[in-house]
């Protein structure tokens, strides 16, 4: 800082703003205590990383040079020991050679992050350093991708992209075709990528109408799968390798429990998305064509609205009561993010029935018993204060599913 211009720049996040057409949430402030990298813009270059040397003269690296690591993360690395450089070759595991693959920086920060029996796994210890290392590290991963596409864009092949057509068109500036680096559709995140899989789904819908089964699925940092690997006095947010990890585990499972096990009759076909809301905990929205409707008969014992009773079911009492009760809003709690202008946007307390019935929009009113007949109830606390709440609070769920994975595992049922 002594030897450069200040840095006058400054970073002003405004929570109420949205760039047109763009998706709102993607775009308003965290809302958890996490560390990010921005990098902006199609006109970023390179990253400016200047090594102050002992003789006072001032050098740039690059991101990938073999010493960023240690240099950047000295109490990580404090043996000077060498990150990822471009040289590092592949080991074939049978002979233990080295072969002409190298390693990418992917592979190379993956096996970094593992967790190994009879080593010491430091670099999982640092909190805060590990989250701003792993963000470090994953942009010089996208470096690394973006720069191959850069540089071998004739091996891609990328002039004969059909969509290419479509950018002439729209920019009109042929000029400039030569100089464009095309995304190919194969770069996860990438619009060419994005559009491929909204065509996949619209194909979906159009061969088999829309889809029978929205499920929203969550993961649930309180998972023991998750707890058990934690070093003594971490928390969830210290670990997003495990959280990642471990909701991708149970995502395939969960998976295999509605392809395989059948569990709400034979399926089509499905798609789904993991999303993270800003750095939080990872969440896929998953979508279901069955073969068959489920029959208004077995609505009910394939998804229910309702408390159930404690003493017939603790466990599934301890599942619903902790993951799937929405809010509370409204009165009870004015600050809940559902809350639009007064009132809750998912439509919370819904209306108690007696008896499921088939709605006007397709979506099933579900069964939700009054205390009077039987209902249950249960007391939650709420900014510290206990709060009962009943049936009308309650998000549909699966109680084979809410049971067996232990989580917020949201299903609506569409019977059009
Ligand atoms: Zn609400």
């Amino acid at each position: 800082m002594d030897r450069m211009p200040s840095d006058n720049h400054k970073i002003v996040i405004r929570p109420d703003k949205v760039p047109v057409g763009e998706h709102s949430r993607r775009f308003n402030a965290p809302t958890i205590d996490d560390v990010a990298i921005v990098i902006v813009g199609q006109d970023f270059q390179k990253r400016d990383i200047v090594l102050h040397r002992r003789t006072n003269e001032l050098t740039r690296v690059s991101e990938t040079h073999r010493c960023y690591d240690a240099l950047q993360y000295p109490i990580l690395f404090w043996e000077g020991e060498d990150g990822y450089h471009f040289n590092i070759k592949m080991i074939n595991p049978a002979t233990g050679a080295e072969t002409n693959k190298k390693v990418s920086a992917m592979n190379y920060y993956s096996y970094r992050l593992m967790i190994r029996e009879n080593e010491e796994s430091h670099i999982l210890k640092c909190r805060r350093l590990f989250h701003q290392f792993v963000v470090d590290m994953y942009a010089k991963i996208e470096t690394e991708r973006l720069n191959y596409i850069k540089f071998n864009q004739t091996k891609l092949r990328s002039e004969e992209y059909i969509h290419l057509r479509d950018a002439v068109n729209n920019d009109g500036n042929v000029n400039d075709v030569g100089r464009m680096i095309i995304l190919p559709a194969t770069y996860s995140g990438s619009p060419r990528h994005m559009h491929e899989y909204a065509q996949d789904a619209m194909a979906y819908v159009r061969a088999y109408g829309r889809p029978d089964l929205f499920i929203t699925f969550t993961c649930n940092p309180q998972w023991t799968e998750i707890k058990d690997h934690f070093f003594p006095g971490q928390s969830p947010i210290d670990r997003h390798d495990l959280t990642a990890r471990i909701f991708k585990q149970k995502l395939k499972s969960l998976m295999d429990f509605i392809v395989k096990h059948r569990v709400f009759g034979e399926v089509r076909c499905y798609m789904y998305s993991v999303e993270w809301q800003k750095r939080g905990l990872p969440h896929a929205h998953i979508l279901i064509w069955l073969v068959d409707k489920i029959t208004p008969d077995q609505i009910d014992s394939v998804i229910s609205t309702e408390i159930p009773d404690q003493m017939i079911d603790p466990d599934l009492f301890e599942v619903v009561t902790k993951n799937m009760i929405h809010g509370p809003c409204g009165a009870l709690n004015l600050n809940s993010p559902c809350m639009i202008d007064g009132k809750c946007s998912k439509r919370y307390p819904r209306a108690l029935i007696s008896d499921t019935v088939t709605g006007d929009d397709g979506y099933p009113a579900y069964l939700r018993r009054s205390t009077d007949v039987n209902g249950k109830s249960t007391i939650i606390k709420v900014r510290n204060q206990n709060v009962e709440v009943d049936n009308r609070w309650i998000v549909s769920y699966c109680p084979l599913l809410s049971k067996t994975f232990k989580a917020h595992i949201n299903v609506e049922y569409c019977f059009l």
